[in-house]
């Protein structure tokens, strides 16, 4: 896909032409324990987002900071409230949709922004701008998170992040400090009472930050979930590429 921010706009007026999707990448960054980099999550959805390569799409900037202050007692983590990301981001998809590419994949790296996404693309959606679908890069891995990891689903900072870390910026893990990142880590996401979910912020339940077991890392497996994604984001886009846009628009009342 090209790049907007890399071109003129009389060459965006030309590929806007031919372009039926834009995709557009979130991310986040926030504490991903002692081994891996604070923007993890945006450098995992653009590098998964270039990865395809398509000429019916665009591919736009990413937005780097996102719903994170679940994690704001760790050092350096950056956050957006999710009002204030939830219209940042349907801004942004308004604008596009405004140059007449109304289908916009929004790529995202980070699981908290994914309630404000979906309010987002509802709202668009109802009110007949766009049709934003968000979609997540570990979403559709269709099993290949238990063949690799013997779990399923995404803990923080863990082996399935590590390891698309080290695919997609194998200098940025910190190896020496994954034994540390692991020894602190949660088996799991927050903590249940009776049923209940009262574990808010990381920092109740976990000591490095981390939930999950980052040391089962490996390239390899990052490759192959790089590869899946990537596959997966290739296969959306040419799903949307192919419906017209009234057929994406809500039904009328009955
Ligand atoms: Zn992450």
């Amino acid at each position: 896909m090209r790049l907007l921010h890399e071109l003129t706009t009389t060459e965006v007026g030309d590929l806007f032409d031919d372009c039926e999707v834009a995709v557009l990448p979130t991310g986040a960054v926030e504490q991903h324990g002692p081994a891996l980099p604070l923007g993890t999550d945006l450098l995992a959805a653009e590098a998964v987002a270039r990865g395809v390569d398509r000429d019916d799409a665009v591919l736009l900037p990413t937005v780097p900071v996102g719903v994170s202050a679940h994690h704001r007692q760790f050092d350096g983590t950056l956050w957006a409230e999710p009002e204030t990301f939830e219209a940042y981001v349907g801004e942004i998809v308004a604008s596009v949709a405004a140059h007449g590419v109304r289908k916009v994949v929004v790529a995202n790296g980070h699981g908290g922004n994914r309630d404000a996404l979906s309010r987002m693309a509802r709202r668009l959606r109802d009110d007949g701008v766009a049709f934003a679908p968000q979609w997540t890069w570990w979403s559709s891995l269709d099993g290949l998170d238990e063949e690799l990891f013997d779990r399923s689903g995404i803990g923080h900072g863990d082996a399935m992040e590590t390891s698309m870390v080290r695919h997609v910026a194998a200098d940025l893990v910190r190896e020496a400090a994954l034994d540390d990142a692991e020894a602190g880590a949660a088996d799991s996401w927050g903590e249940s009472v009776h049923g209940a979910s009262v574990g808010f912020d990381t920092a109740e339940f976990s000591a490095s930050g981390v939930t999950g077991a980052p040391t089962e890392a490996s390239a390899e497996a990052g490759r192959r979930l790089y590869e899946r994604a990537t596959d997966e984001l290739d296969a959306l886009v040419g799903w949307l590429s192919e419906r017209p846009f009234d057929a994406l628009t809500p039904e009328p009342h009955r």
